[in-house]
């Protein structure tokens, strides 16, 4: 097997030597002033990314377990839920929010496309009764957005909550929690701020917190509570459990990073990345999974197989014998995805990762691509206006 030299995955995504130094930092005790002076600090930093006024917590577990924790918080029995499926992950809040106790309400999209916010206002003036909509910024497993911006402002007008899984697109795509009226945000540190993967962020509106403090279905005194973070940790100083002292530095060194850098150059970077290996690919002869680019999320370009190949034998053979590990389709269909997060959205890394889709398909005997016209393509894009300065 070929040594790994690029991780393009979809998340974990490649960590800077800074972040790697920071998490070679010595570990002290969680007590420790310093740590507890870093760990607020890093919650403020958090919040500038989320661009929020509200309380973000730092959960301790990959961003799941943040997901899982609002969700739990937010639904009480019987409460009517719009979600928004249009892919793996939206799909899998909608299992979710029922077991939970939800009576849900979903609009369902094929993978490759969006839920416009008109469906979404249309159904709400048939259902009065919802009263909080969950969506997916960025459905990573397909590589489309969720125009959060819009349905924020519908949902706000007919008095529903939001709940946004947000993990993907923080720090890389355009994200404004409170512009928006996003009420409950999740992120992750592992994909577009390139961090850990051990600690989830939840960005929490004062309106949510009035709702979840009254729900007596919402986890209290375990490893889900989002509240035992407020109370315990937030009003009386005490952490619910131990944190990973390595992960909060990493998380603080991808957030002084992001905001050194700024979030508008990072949202930039993000947007070319993409748009070099969309047009790269479509000049290969490849075929987008997205049905248009308007839906298309920054943070990752989602590629077409033909049926005679299949993802994840793509994935392994691109791995084998070029040393670049992407992602496949993880169940949202037959799709490779090279993801541009944190450092890999930026110069030549788009084009290592046309090349190998490229050159993987040929070498499986796929015909009709022309890998030089993608990679011309790529660079003419790359190298427009000066380049990647
Ligand atoms: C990565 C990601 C998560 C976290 O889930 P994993 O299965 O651990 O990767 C949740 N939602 C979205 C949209 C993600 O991209």
């Amino acid at each position: 097997m070929h040594q790994l030299d690029f991780t393009l995955s979809a998340g974990p995504v490649m960590a800077t030597p800074r972040t790697l130094a920071a998490m070679g930092e010595p570990i002290v005790y969680h007590y420790d002033p310093e740590f507890l002076e870093r760990f607020r600090r890093v919650e403020k930093k958090a919040a500038r990314v989320f661009q929020t006024k509200n309380d973000v917590f730092l959960m301790q577990g990959e961003a799941i377990l943040a997901l899982e924790s609002v969700a739990r918080s937010m639904v009480t029995e019987g409460m009517h839920v719009l979600n928004l499926a249009q892919g793996v992950f939206g799909k899998g809040m909608g299992y979710w929010l029922t077991e939970f106790g939800a009576i849900l309400h979903e609009i369902e999209v094929p993978y490759n496309a969006a839920v416009s916010p008109e469906s979404v206002a249309t159904y709400l003036k048939g259902h009065p009764e919802v009263s909080m909509i969950a969506m997916v910024h960025s459905e990573t497993p397909s590589g489309t957005i969720t125009d959060c911006e819009k349905i924020g402002k519908i949902a706000r007008k007919h008095g529903a909550l939001t709940l946004v899984d947000a993990v993907s697109s923080i720090g890389g795509l355009e994200f404004k929690t409170d512009a928006w009226n996003m009420d409950v945000v999740v992120t992750g540190a592992q994909k577009c701020l390139g961090g850990p993967a051990g600690i989830g962020m939840v960005a929490v509106s004062d309106r949510a917190w009035s709702h979840i403090l009254a729900n007596p279905k919402a986890p209290r005194d375990s490893y889900l509570s989002i509240i035992d973070w407020k109370i315990k940790w937030r009003d009386e100083g005490r952490f619910p459990f131990t944190p990973s002292v390595s992960d909060i530095y990493g998380v603080e060194s991808v957030l002084d990073q992001l905001l050194e850098e700024g979030l508008e150059n990072s949202l930039r970077r993000h947007a070319r990345s993409a748009e070099v290996t969309r047009v790269g690919a479509v000049a290969m002869g490849l075929k987008l999974w997205p049905a248009s680019v308007d839906i298309s999320a920054n943070c990752l370009t989602t590629i077409a197989l033909p049926d005679s190949v299949n993802d994840v034998e793509m994935r392994t053979h691109i791995r084998e014998r070029y040393g670049v590990m992407l992602s496949s389709g993880q169940g949202a269909g037959n799709l490779l995805r090279i993801a541009h997060m944190g450092p890999s959205a930026s110069g030549m890394y788009p084009i290592v990762g046309l090349a190998a889709v490229g050159r993987g398909l040929i070498d499986k005997g796929i015909r009709g691509i022309d890998l030089g016209a993608g990679i011309d393509a790529a660079m003419a894009v790359l190298g427009r206006n000066g380049g990647t300065s």
